[in-house]
């Protein structure tokens, strides 16, 4: 293999073909860089764009992000999912306006010290945004240089070398674009456009005649799969009751009604999967998570939502809880930060869980009952 014929085919096909997107308008802002390039994690280009845009209308600077609250930076990032990632650009944010003076360090090392900055993303903005010469590894570039040398089950340090040793002199950043944009646009996971290619004479995965065997997939895991219980709760004033999660676990700071879970995957419990859950569930769930005593009497289905995450699916059994009066306030939250009445205002302008930002159009589309 001609590595530097590699290197050059690539690079005079991304300067002809590569697409216009918001983060690499010159010259190269490192907060952008890096603000796209957690973005793009485990999400599709279309998707990013808008929030890419509403995010710098918000927080245009490295110091605006920092000086904003979580929330805020929560509510921003709702939808996006993995909200970790929002969690951990803050923190980052935050570090490097006290400690840095506002500046994103130049270097692998530096930028892999702080929150949330891995490898990957390192070598990304090292390379885009300061020069370095230095790699950056994604699940794209992993696949387009698994198909040209012709490796089913390549190791992460194989890779890692050999992106290494196929970056050209100059231009790296360019280079580990061109290979995410091959990645993403020609060299798919399912359907390689190799007609397209311009890296096609020298594939190895394109000469074998099945590049999309290449590299080999993991045997397929069972999806664990959670049933929920839900409760929307709303006070005789209107409003509903609202948990924020802790900040530290899955979907960290977000808002949810109040739930738990009813039946963990593969368990051996006597509940049939599906099965409705009992008015018993329900009012233990409520005095259990919030110290509220609720009436079996004063619930009513409101309905299923279902929703897969990377690593699991969850269904969620939603049931409305209407009380007569208004709600007090519930100092003693179990699992939970704390515990509001939101009135719809307020719902609206809090981080909701994706999942719970369905359960509250639900709510609000439901026909009118005898209790409203
Ligand atoms: S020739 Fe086909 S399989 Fe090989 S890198 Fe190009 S698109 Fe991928």
């Amino acid at each position: 293999m001609n590595r530097s014929a590699f290197a050059a085919r690539l690079l005079r096909w991304f300067d002809r073909h590569k697409r216009d997107l918001p983060w690499r308008r010159e010259p190269r802002d490192p907060y952008r860089v890096w603000l796209s390039e957690v973005m793009l994690q485990q999400t599709q280009v279309a998707t990013v764009i808008p929030y890419f845009e509403r995010w710098l209308g918000r927080f245009p600077t490295l110091e605006a992000l920092a000086a904003a609250s979580l929330d805020d930076v929560l509510k921003l990032w709702e939808g996006l999912g993995y909200y970790a990632r929002a969690r951990n650009l803050h923190a980052a944010a935050q570090i490097v306006a006290r400690d840095y003076g506002g500046q994103l360090p130049h270097t692998v090392e530096g930028l892999m010290a702080l929150p949330g900055i891995g490898r990957y993303t390192a070598g990304a903005i090292a390379s885009l945004a300061f020069g370095v010469h230095a790699p950056a590894l994604d699940g794209n570039v992993r696949r387009v240089l698994s198909r040209v040398f012709g490796l089913s089950r390549p190791t992460a340090a194989e890779l890692w070398a050999l992106a290494e040793s196929l970056l050209p002199r100059s231009r790296a950043g360019a280079f580990n674009e061109a290979l995410m944009e091959l990645g993403a646009t020609i060299c798919t996971p399912h359907a390689p456009q190799c007609a397209a290619c311009p890296l096609r004479a020298m594939c190895e995965a394109h000469a074998g005649g099945d590049p999309a065997a290449y590299p080999a997939r993991p045997a397929k895991q069972k999806t664990p799969h959670y049933e929920v219980l839900t409760a929307v709760v709303v006070d005789g004033a209107g409003r509903a009751l609202l948990g924020q999660r802790p900040r530290d676990g899955l979907l960290g700071g977000l808002w949810e009604f109040i739930s738990t879970e009813l039946r963990a995957p593969d368990s051996d419990a006597q509940r049939r999967p599906g099965a409705a859950p009992c008015s018993t569930d329900l009012t233990d769930l409520i005095l259990r998570r919030s110290g509220l005593k609720v009436k079996p009497s004063q619930a009513q289905p409101l309905g299923v939502v279902k929703h897969a995450f990377t690593h699991f699916k969850m269904t969620r059994q939603v049931w409305l809880v209407r009380l007569p009066t208004p709600g007090r306030a519930l100092p003693r939250p179990q699992g939970y930060e704390q515990l509001i009445w939101a009135t719809a205002e307020e719902a609206e302008q809090l981080a909701l869980t994706r999942s719970d930002r369905r359960i509250w159009e639900m709510y609000r589309a439901r026909p009118p009952s005898l209790f409203d």
